[in-house]
């Protein structure tokens, strides 16, 4: 078998390079994450050990991203007017769609899958590429840094998720506080709940001015599309206490949308957002005997 390192010409010691080239950027089969540069796969993924995930019923796997560049390949579609969606086929770990906020400052990629094909990266490119990654909490870190890399994008975190960091990059800017504005009036909200750093997106221009949140799963657009709901642990069934609830509530209310864009595919409410998020907690709120 060919070494994969060729030794430059003059350099004796293959084995410091030689292990160098077999590092991988391993990519946790069950959440998507990708980690930092190892020889071999990590023991354990802290984002599936945590109660908000699960470690496969098979056990911990591993997998890199051109082992998935082998039979996955992204799903791009419109969501709607400037929010082009990106999946992937078949789906991938936990299934998400990222969603590719077009705007004139420049544009923002709002959350992140692992797979990131040529045909994705020509689209992108095409509707003027990615100015920023923002994502909402470490279910969607995925593998934001090969993004940000690939289109010279910063990525926007909030602080309190940290430690959940499993690719250090200096591309990587922590903010903190309840809010953070960026350009064209898109701000990013803070809301905690599911994560300390939960964030959401407001997105003034959306719903054709009407403005719209995108939400992850920090605000869960449910399966009749009529509700949201919130949970510490979706996979576990842990629901948030009555605080977390309201604290959420207040930190959305200064802001005014019509729409709210999940984290699926057309899970979207199109209609008279803000007011059943607030009929949704408080069904949630009666529900928990709060
Ligand atoms: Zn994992
Ligand atoms: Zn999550």
């Amino acid at each position: 078998m060919p070494l994969p390192y060729e030794s430059p010409s003059g350099c004796d010691d293959r084995t410091l390079p030689l292990q160098k080239s077999a590092m991988e950027n391993f990519i946790c089969v069950q959440c998507g994450t990708q980690f930092t540069k190892t020889i071999a796969p990590p023991s354990r993924c802290p984002i599936c050990e945590d109660e908000r995930q699960f470690v496969r019923h098979s056990g911990q796997e591993w997998t890199t991203l051109k082992r998935l560049a082998d039979d996955h390949r992204n799903r791009i579609l419109d969501e709607a007017p400037q929010l082009l969606g990106i999946g992937t086929e078949p789906e991938f770990a936990i299934g998400q769609r990222a969603l590719l906020l077009q705007s004139r400052g420049g544009n923002l990629l709002w959350d992140c899958v692992t797979v990131l094909d040529d045909k994705a990266i020509a689209a992108l490119k095409a509707r003027g590429g990615i100015r920023t990654i923002a994502i909402s909490h470490p279910h969607y870190y995925s593998a934001m840094v090969e993004w940000a890399e690939r289109f010279d994008a910063q990525i926007l975190l909030h602080i309190a998720d940290r430690q959940w960091v499993t690719r250090e990059s200096p591309r990587i800017q922590f903010w903190e506080g309840t809010t953070v504005s960026l350009w064209d009036g898109l701000t990013l909200i803070n809301c905690g709940g599911h994560f300390e750093g939960g964030t959401v997106l407001h997105w003034p221009a959306g719903a054709s001015g009407e403005g719209a949140l995108l939400t992850g799963d920090i605000i869960q657009v449910v399966q009749d599309r009529r509700y949201v709901s919130f949970m510490r642990s979706y996979p576990n069934y842990i629901p948030l206490a009555a605080a977390a609830i309201r604290r959420i509530l207040e930190r959305i209310e200064p802001f005014s949308f019509d729409h709210i864009y999940g984290a699926w595919w057309q899970a979207n409410i199109l209609s008279d957002a803000k007011a059943t998020i607030g009929r949704s907690a408080e069904r949630y709120l009666q529900a928990i005997g709060a």
